[in-house]
């Protein structure tokens, strides 16, 4: 079957659609930016721990994000170090631990929700599987960047030793993952996964 012919004015489309995107991205971490430096998965936690102030152990907090709990770990241990997040008894069971926010967690909490909610908002408003499908181009594009050398290296599903991708026919669930040994499904793929092993990415020319 002939290739498609690539139309340019669809790229350029494309183009001016993620410029405007990353315009309003700039003007909005402009007014949300912090000196914490956090990375998305760091901002997220946080937000989960406004949303819940009775606290939550490392398993509910890896649960409710998605994630594994090694993932989950070593974001809780910087945000710890950054004294962001604090470990408390539980209530009823003294040996467990649980996670709340400290005072600067909370003002931390507060700006990373600002920073990100105009967006969270929008991309609600997508159906799961145009979510599911935007995740996958975005790691596409962002894999593409990486091998030209313009992103910094991503521990993503792409990039990964253990990802094998078009294993299966569903298209919803079409990758496999070695180290979780099943198959992934779009929503599933991961964009800072602890878990990651780099693979050699080819040099392009
Ligand atoms: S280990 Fe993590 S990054 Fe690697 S394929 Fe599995 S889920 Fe994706």
């Amino acid at each position: 079957m002939p290739e498609e012919p690539i139309d340019p004015t669809l790229q350029s489309k494309v183009i001016t659609g993620l410029v405007k995107l990353s315009q309003v991205l700039k003007s909005q971490a402009w007014k949300g930016a912090t000196p914490q430096k956090l990375t998305p998965t760091q901002g997220n936690i946080l937000r989960q721990l406004k949303a819940e102030p009775q606290g939550l152990t490392l398993s509910q907090l890896a649960l409710q994000q998605g994630i594994t709990l090694a993932t989950t770990s070593d974001a809780v241990t910087m945000l710890v170090k950054k004294q962001l997040v604090k470990k408390i008894r539980h209530p009823l069971d003294g040996r467990q631990l649980q996670l709340t926010l400290t005072p600067l967690g909370e003002q931390e909490a507060e700006k990373t929700s600002e920073w990100t909610g105009f967006l969270m908002e929008a991309v609600g408003t997508l159906e799961p599987a145009e979510q599911a499908i935007l995740l996958q181009t975005l790691l596409k594009l962002i894999q593409v960047l990486q091998q030209q050398g313009q992103i910094a290296p991503v521990q993503m599903c792409f990039t990964c030793a253990f990802f094998q991708p078009n294993v299966y026919d569903d298209p919803q669930s079409a990758h496999h993952c070695h180290f979780l040994g099943g198959p992934l499904q779009l929503a599933q793929l991961q964009i800072d996964c602890a878990d990651h092993r780099a693979i050699e990415l080819p040099v392009l020319r």
